[in-house]
């Protein structure tokens, strides 16, 4: 059996810790098409001045991550980007 390693210690030095966190990700409750358009183009201005964008969309794309804003790209996004 192999494991692929994965670094991870880029998330150290990542923007969204702490508690802007949540707005990255769908809340529990429904979520109007507005507000999802907001929560996202917030968490995208932070993701656009992250010191670790680069490593931080290489890593969602690499393990196709399906879920939130991880490197300033959406679900969506990312599945166009990175062809799955
Ligand atoms: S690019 Fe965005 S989602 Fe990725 S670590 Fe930075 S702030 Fe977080």
């Amino acid at each position: 059996m192999s494991v692929q390693h994965v670094d991870v210690l880029w998330q150290q030095r990542a923007a969204c810790r702490g508690p802007n966190h949540d707005i990255f990700f769908p809340p529990s409750q429904m979520e109007r098409r507005s507000e999802k358009r907001l929560r996202e183009r917030r968490a995208k201005e932070i993701c656009s001045s992250c010191p670790v964008l680069a490593d931080c969309r290489t890593y969602a794309l690499q393990i196709r991550e399906q879920h939130g804003i991880w490197g300033g790209l959406t679900e969506g996004e990312r599945r166009l980007v990175g062809g799955w």
